[in-house]
């Protein structure tokens, strides 16, 4: 068995595969303008499934992140406004400072979430050169034209299979529809986009280059990095589905004319993350921050399970409520992991083979759930804790314990004798008395247990 992943543009499950040994994986990154929430990190988190699944079967993974710190137009805030200049401009600070702040951030959350570190996160602001060798090399091809604006555009009609990821073929794209940020005039078919942008009067991030003073466009920036650092080849590429179309349409058009072939063997998309019913973004106003899970006391983690428990290809919507119950969960296994104690290990084949099916988790956690109560099995904690190489629930970790109030000792020692005189009313009464200062009450064989809640 090996990893199989639906793949967006044959809409079939197809095996991961790799080049001389090594899978390679590029992830869009984020646009470093902002904290990433948590519908973001899902995404990333799928990059992270992937890579954990691969390398539990020994597998070797080379995963490139690209940081976007310039050329991400705005759709929600101004059209033309690219979103690094937009948030500069409103914490009154220059642009690169934003960038590293919220690009610091991301890795912090990424930490947080036990997401394993990519092998390189090459920033777009540094690879210009990259792209503009790129542009250079599609221009003599004839797959980009320079505009009467001084911009560089990709001429969609020259690329036949154009829509083969999205479905969106260049005769169905009406003139007007909205499926790219606005350009100017100058671009000789409505479909054709900038690879290259000509500064106009911004006079922030922007370079030098053959056509003139500008900075590039943003699906022109995976193209370069992807190829570059994965030696133009890559087994996978990942991103949220919004980046479906025009994003990802756009780069596979750029890349195969580029490298002559299907540059990407596996584009994998991950579905969106609603909270409170409506897709979380910042122009919905819905957006969670791992912040804001652990300032509301929960482990961050505790939203990595929640996202485990439904598969990356359906929507999903997050509550509070979810996040809680999964907080408990996490709590309630790392205990049962230190009581069940150290085992020999396993490699869990019947785990493995859930999580190589299309990543599974939602079964993989039923599955956890089903042997957390078989009480036959003697290596449960070997179990948990072989799944949680893919899981990353940091279910070893011992919770550090609250000491207990006077109040709740003495509702304790009261339930313990009520039970050895088998007074089960009383010993029930007491139990609901504790669960109230937030403990739960286990009855074991080995006598009454309890674990904060
Ligand atoms: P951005 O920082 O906006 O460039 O987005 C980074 C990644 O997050 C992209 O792959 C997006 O497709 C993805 N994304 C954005 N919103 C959501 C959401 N609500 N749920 C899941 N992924 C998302
Ligand atoms: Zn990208």
């Amino acid at each position: 068995m090996t990893l199989s992943l639906y793949d967006t543009a044959s809409r079939n499950l197809q095996d991961v595969k790799s080049t001389d040994g090594v899978t390679r994986i590029y992830c869009c990154g984020p646009t470093v303008y902002r904290d990433a929430h948590v519908g973001n990190l899902r995404t990333f988190l799928l990059a992270d499934l992937v890579r954990r699944t691969l390398e539990i079967s020994g597998h070797t993974v080379e995963l490139i992140q690209n940081i976007t710190d310039v050329g991400h137009m705005s759709e929600d805030i101004n059209e033309t406004e690219d979103k690094m200049l937009a948030q500069a401009s409103l914490e009154k600070t220059d642009p690169f400072e934003i960038a590293r702040k919220y690009e610091s951030h991301f890795h912090l959350d990424l930490n947080r979430l036990n997401i394993t570190a990519a092998d390189k996160y090459p920033r777009a602001s540094e690879s210009i050169l990259l792209m503009q060798e790129m542009i250079a090399e599609l221009i003599r091809t004839g797959f980009a034209y320079v505009g009467d604006d001084g911009s560089v555009y990709f001429d969609a009609r020259a690329f036949a299979s154009y829509g083969a990821i999205s479905g969106n073929r260049l005769d169905a794209l009406k003139p007007g529809h909205r499926y790219e940020y606005s350009e100017d005039g100058a671009k000789r078919f409505h479909a054709d986009w900038a690879l290259w942008k000509a500064a106009g009067n911004r006079t922030e991030m922007v370079w030098d280059s053959p056509w003139g003073s500008g900075f590039p466009g943003w699906h022109i920036e995976c193209s370069a990095m992807s190829l570059h650092f994965l030696h133009s080849h890559i087994d996978l590429h990942i991103g949220g589905i919004d980046l479906r179309f025009p994003h990802h349409e756009n780069e596979r058009a750029q890349s195969n004319a580029i490298t002559g072939n299907e540059a990407v063997d596996l584009w994998l998309h991950g579905e969106h993350l609603l909270f409170e019913g409506r897709k979380m973004s910042k122009s919905a106003g819905n957006v969670v921050l791992l912040k804001d899970v652990i300032e509301q006391g929960f482990d961050p983690l505790a939203v990595r399970l929640c996202l485990l428990e439904n598969r990356y290809r359906s929507q999903m919507d997050l509550t509070w409520q979810s996040i809680k119950a999964a907080d408990m969960t996490l709590k309630r296994w790392r205990r049962k992991i230190q009581e069940w104690g150290v085992q020999a290990d396993v490699r869990d084949s019947q785990f493995i083979s859930i999580i190589e099916n299309d990543l599974d988790t939602p079964k993989a956690i039923q599955y956890l759930r089903a042997v957390e109560k078989d009480e036959s099995l003697t290596n449960r904690s070997s179990i948990f804790l072989f799944a949680d190489k893919v899981l990353g629930l940091d279910l070893s970790r011992t919770e550090d314990i609250k000491p207990l109030s006077a109040t709740q000792e003495d509702l304790l020692a009261q339930r313990d004798i009520a039970r050895n005189e088998k007074k089960w009313s009383e010993s029930d009464q007491l139990r609901v008395q504790l669960e109230e200062t937030g403990l739960d009450i286990f009855d074991t064989p080995d006598g009454q247990k309890w674990a904060w809640r």
